[in-house]
């Protein structure tokens, strides 16, 4: 047995070093990353369920490492929050994604709105809000144009400091959207503080929405109470037809997911946008 135990230890240890030196090859990684131009946006399509229209784009980021392909933020997001790198790379998020979506609208594409995503860590780090008014200014993208997800555990940090920032965000005209929401813990208080335009509802309440009469239920309250508070909604997720006409008997306004598309490159996103312009 003690052999046995000494063996498992050993084994551990390997993993635990194994994962630091893979950490730290991100890490390093993702430093490079910038500078070399290895950050792509990809962009999902968002429609609007009572016309079918695509009125949205999320801006999703990717990181093209040689040799590695396509690498998915759930990968690195986390290595570039704790290392504080996401700052820089936000930085760079929200000017490319601006760019993109000014060069879409000069080019006579339907108008659509960009949505992208903030880390916490940028709102405690970075100066979010000098961030967003150099991109919209380098860029010359309309604030309406530029649509801010904001996650709910960040609501509950640091919560006025983060209200002032959100409330400043709001004057530049951009819009503002909660992701992820009835995932986080936090009473629904904020809805009231935080001056924002839609609540972007979890996947996890959609995965089942057709299966599950308690998905159905939170999703057809959340709706509602968005309603009631004006509030738009837009569920995340969507993968079936099922799913689509429930969203629409609930009165949802959005809806995003891959029965529409998958988060497309900027050159297919901007086909697909021009395809479905031409019906
Ligand atoms: P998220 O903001 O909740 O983004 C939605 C995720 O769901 C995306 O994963 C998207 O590709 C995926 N998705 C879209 N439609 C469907 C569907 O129909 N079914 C399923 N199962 N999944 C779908 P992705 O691109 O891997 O991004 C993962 C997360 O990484 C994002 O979750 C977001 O939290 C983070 N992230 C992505 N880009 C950025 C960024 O630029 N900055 C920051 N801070 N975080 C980002
Ligand atoms: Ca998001
Ligand atoms: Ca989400
Ligand atoms: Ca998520």
């Amino acid at each position: 047995a003690k052999e046995n135990g000494r063996a498992t230890y050993h084994f551990f240890n390997e993993t635990m070093s194994h994962r630091a030196s893979e950490h730290l090859a991100l890490r390093n990684g993702l430093r490079r990353a910038l500078d070399a131009g290895e950050f792509e946006l990809h962009y999902q399509p968002q429609v609007e369920l009572a016309s079918g229209r695509v009125i949205g784009a999320e801006a999703l980021l990717r990181w093209n490492a040689p040799g590695e392909g396509l690498i998915m933020p759930g990968r690195f997001i986390p290595v570039a929050e704790e290392s504080g790198l996401i700052v820089p790379i936000g930085e760079w998020v929200l000017m490319e994604a601006c760019r993109q979506a000014r060069a879409w609208q000069q080019a006579g594409l339907a108008e659509v709105c960009v949505a992208v995503n903030l880390s916490a860590v940028q709102f405690r780090r970075g100066n979010v809000e000098q961030s967003v008014l150099r991109a919209l200014e380098a860029t010359g993208l309309p604030p309406h144009a530029l649509e801010l997800e904001l996650t709910e555990s960040l609501m509950i940090q640091n919560v006025e400091q983060v209200l002032a920032t959100v409330r400043r965000l709001k004057l530049l005209g951009v819009k503002l959207s909660i992701d992820d929401f009835g995932t986080g813990y936090s009473s629904l208080s904020y809805l009231k503080r935080f001056d924002v335009d839609k609540l972007k509802i979890d996947q996890s309440f959609v995965r089942d929405l057709a299966s599950d009469p308690d998905d159905a239920a939170i999703v057809r309250a959340i709706v509602q109470m968005a309603r009631s508070l004006n509030l738009k909604t837009i569920a995340e997720g969507v993968e079936t037809e099922d799913m689509r006409h429930m969203l629409r008997v609930f009165q949802c306004d959005e809806a995003q997911g891959y029965l529409f598309a998958r988060p497309l490159p900027a050159d297919e996103f901007a086909r697909f946008l021009s395809a479905q312009q031409a019906r």
